[in-house]
Formats: structure tokens, sequence, C-alpha cells
């Protein structure tokens, strides 16, 4: 019936009435489920069964759901939809803070996280196999994107970027030298009903200048036009 039949989804919620609903909603499309009732459970199910997606409740009973996605971040780049029963701008903001992908907020419909499923799945796929670049990277000093390989390095060591930071550093750096609005940037890593949340936006690219500027206060790399977007700087002079 679907195509979704090999994905793996790990929900980290403690409110059964919650799994239930995610659950039978996933299943009835064809996920395959497995859940961690505390914050303990979902990181031990996240080492021991590799989910190709985590659902990731904030309040938990054994701490919170933005402190279990930056532990997360520090050794996978499992994408991660962050559930969230606030509404509020800053709460959302801090998902994107602590590396989540998407959110979903809490009371969904089940449309709604389906459709977000999907479509952080289809981003993660898409930039684990866009073979079909012109280019197969950019060098900017010892820094190397590798399109076809889909990584990051400095020198030899591989710098690790979640899917949503490396569809963003993607899209700019296959642009190198123009500015990309805001906008299309969102439209283009988030989907096109983003395309107004800036705020999303400044949050992932202050993650990527963190992990390849070699001064993310005084960035040479990805270069902000303010009121306007930002633009991939591949600077003339050998010193990066
Ligand atoms: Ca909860």
């Amino acid at each position: 019936m679907s195509p979704h039949g090999n994905h793996k989804i790990l929900i980290i919620e403690d409110e059964p009435r919650i799994v239930r609903l995610l659950r039978v909603n996933l299943e009835s499309v064809g996920y395959r489920v497995i859940h961690g009732l505390t914050a303990g459970e979902g990181l031990r199910a996240l080492r021991e069964d590799a989910p190709d997606l985590v659902l990731l409740d904030i309040m938990l009973p054994d701490g919170d759901g933005y402190s279990l996605c930056r532990k997360i971040r520090e050794f996978s780049d499992v994408p991660i939809i962050m559930l969230t029963a606030k509404t509020r701008e800053h709460d959302k903001v801090e998902g994107f803070h602590c590396g989540a992908d998407d959110y979903v907020t809490k009371p969904f419909s089940s449309a709604e996280l389906l459709e977000r499923v999907k479509a952080v799945l289809r981003r993660s796929e898409r930039d684990s196999s866009s073979r079909g670049c012109a280019t197969d990277g950019v060098t900017v000093g010892d820094l190397v994107i590798s399109f076809s390989r889909r990584k990051v390095f400095r020198g030899s060591a591989e710098i690790k970027l979640t899917p949503t930071e490396y569809s963003l550093l993607h899209h700019l750096a296959s642009n190198a030298g123009r500015v990309m609005l805001h906008g299309e940037l969102l439209s283009l890593v988030w989907g096109p009903e983003y395309r107004d949340e800036l705020e999303y936006l400044r949050a992932y690219i202050h993650h990527l200048r963190r992990k390849i500027e070699v001064n993310p206060a005084s960035p040479r790399i990805i270069v902000s036009s303010p009121g306007m977007g930002y633009s991939f700087d591949i600077p003339r002079s050998p010193e990066v």
C-alpha cells in the first residue's frame, strides 16, 4: 500500500495515549515503529535499533527533549522531529538551536504529522543520494564539500553535518557567489510553507558557521546580506 515500508521510526514520548496515536498513524501507512517512554530508553533504542527518524517529545520524565536532542547530535545525524505542546515561537526556535530538523505541535492532525515525517525523510534521502550535480563539489581553503559523497571535510577530518545543515550548505555552495534570498533558502530547505520563518534559517546558519568557519564570529564563507539573504563566498586570496 505504501512506499514507507522500510523506514523505522523511534518515538520518544512518555504519554501512552500520544504514543498509541502516533503508532496507529505511522503504522497505517507502513512505517515500522519503536518507542521509548523516557529519555534513557529513547537513547538506548536509538543506539541499538538505528531508526531512520526520531519523534521526540519535549517534556520527558527523566529530562527534557532539548537536552536529549543535543546529546543525540553528539553522535548521530538521524533526522529529528520535536513534538511540542507549546506554540510559542521561542520553543520552536529552541528546537532548531538544539539541532532538530522540524517540529509538530500537539495536538496535531494525522495528515500534518505524516506530511512532516515524509518531508523530513525525503530531505534526508534526497541529500544522501543527490548525485545529479553538475560539479562534484566546492573547495574553500582546506574546506572541501563533496556533493557526490555528501560529506564535508576540513583537511582529512570529516565535519559531521545533520541532514538539514547539509541541505542548507549544499544549496548555498551550489549557488556560490550569488545572494540567496531568505525566503528562497527557507523554501528550498524546509519547504514553501516555511518561507517566512526567518528564525529557523538564522539558527541553522549559526550551526553551520560554527562547524565550517575558521572564525564563526567573523564568517568568511557564509556571508550575510542584511535584509536580503546569504551567499556562499569563495575568497580569492588563499588565506581563508
Ligand atoms: Ca511528555
